[in-house]
């Protein structure tokens, strides 16, 4: 199973957080990560195993985007800043365009991602 996990600056510490709580299931073996530079390092650091990509604002969340076109991404997890501004807007509206065209799970929230992954 593909997840992506995107963080935006002011969500980073929270999706670290929702790793280490989930790390029974993100470390087996059949679970491959993906993610966006630098919330990748942030995980890295965590000791998760993350295969990462740009940076989002130059191009992470396209790449992300396209890797769900192509059927290669089973579920985001996209702990977006509602609160700040961001650069790059229109790769992320792409990003969740896209989960909504071809039916991917998306949670866009620690809580949804609970619930996500509770029904896995
Ligand atoms: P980052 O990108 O993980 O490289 O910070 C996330 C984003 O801003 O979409």
């Amino acid at each position: 199973m593909n997840i992506a996990i995107i963080a935006h600056d002011g969500k980073k510490a929270e999706m670290v957080q929702f790793l280490n709580e989930h790390q029974d299931i993100l470390r087996q073996k059949s679970i491959h990560l993906i993610s966006t530079g630098t919330t990748g390092e942030k995980a890295k650091k965590g000791g998760f195993a993350v295969e990462a990509l740009l940076s989002g604002p130059l191009g992470g969340d396209a790449q992300i985007a396209a890797a769900v076109a192509e059927k290669r991404v089973d579920m985001v997890i996209f702990f977006r800043d509602p609160l700040a501004k961001h650069p790059h807007e229109p790769d992320i509206f792409m990003l969740m365009r896209l989960c909504d065209v071809y039916d991917v799970p998306l949670a866009t929230n620690p809580s949804t991602a609970q619930m996500l992954f509770k029904g896995m």
